[in-house]
């Protein structure tokens, strides 16, 4: 089919079954411009959970359509490509956590939203990379755990020194690929450019940027700041949002490129079967569901800084 053929059929397919596609910033841009919704995981599950519709086609990977699920229980929520996955959030499982966590003793684990639901069924809070920082700093506890990204943890402890915070040994392999050479290359070519990084980057990338926060994060900060151009510590995909946004302004990724391949898995042709065959779908058990839903809502309790 051609593309303009199958962007209209997904139209009729999602109107015809009252549903919603989110997409996640780093979908492929032609996914991005279909959607209902752009953004941040755990916001476009947010989101989704506010719409009256019936099915969520959730563009993004597994972690996320199952957050999706976690919040929307009643709806059914589907992944367009069954095996888009995160590589760190299998980084930890929910035995190793368990495990740690016994041989630290008195702490909170605090998962960061990018973690297999099972891990969060054993988590006393969830986080997201925009709130980290204020949700280990709110709680009550004194030592936390902090799973899975180390990059992420190390920055959160940095901010929250009043804490301890063990970190899980895991990474974001397309954030962990940003060097500090591509990066110092980048400043020299374009002395003027200020540096936004994601915090999953690591402390080299962190330490050299003008500005570190969550995608969403990101893309306000270059909207609000008077520069013309920008060095980008993320995922290329957010790109779409960023040229949209602040169409005047020049960007350019640390390395010229930054993939996560899973992200791009899906094609408008995915969406497309997804609708119409009304696959994948996340299937959760109840209880999966509300232990789960626990510390996402602890988190929301939290009140921001
Ligand atoms: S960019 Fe990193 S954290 Fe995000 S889905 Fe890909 S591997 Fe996972």
């Amino acid at each position: 089919m051609e593309k303009s053929a199958l962007k209209e059929e997904i139209l009729r397919l999602k109107k015809e079954k009252n549903a919603v596609i989110l997409a996640h910033y780093y979908q492929i841009d032609d996914i991005q411009e279909i959607a209902d919704i752009r953004g941040d995981s755990l916001a476009l599950a947010i989101e989704a959970s506010k719409i009256d519709c019936d099915i969520i086609v959730f563009c993004g990977v597994r972690f996320m359509a199952e957050t999706a699920k976690v919040v929307s229980p009643n709806k059914k929520v589907l992944l367009p490509v069954e095996n888009a996955g995160c590589p760190l959030a299998d980084m930890a499982t929910k035995d190793a956590v368990l495990k740690r966590k016994e041989e630290l003793g008195d702490v909170a684990v605090v998962s960061y939203v990018n973690t297999n639901v099972d891990v969060k069924t054993v988590s006393d809070y969830c986080c997201t990379s925009a709130n980290a920082v204020n949700v280990v700093r709110q709680i009550k506890e004194k030592r936390v755990l902090f799973v899975p990204d180390r990059n992420l943890g190390e920055y959160v402890r940095e901010q929250v020194k009043e804490k301890e915070v063990y970190l899980w040994d895991g990474f974001c392999p397309t954030h962990e690929e940003f060097s500090l050479d591509a990066l110092m290359r980048a400043k020299r070519e374009h002395p003027s450019a200020k540096v936004a990084v994601h915090p999953e980057s690591p402390k080299a990338i962190r330490d050299t940027a003008d500005f570190i926060g969550s995608t969403s994060g990101i893309i306000s900060y270059v909207e609000k700041t008077d520069a013309d151009e920008f060095i980008i510590g993320t995922e290329e995909g957010i790109l779409f949002e960023l040229k949209k946004r602040s169409p005047a302004k020049r960007f350019y990724i640390i390395g010229g490129s930054s993939v996560c391949s899973n992200m791009k898995k899906i094609a408008l042709e995915d969406l497309y079967n997804s609708l119409k065959l009304e696959n994948y779908e996340i299937i959760l058990d109840d209880e999966t569901i509300q232990k789960a839903k626990e510390p996402i809502q602890k988190m929301m309790q939290i009140k921001r800084n």
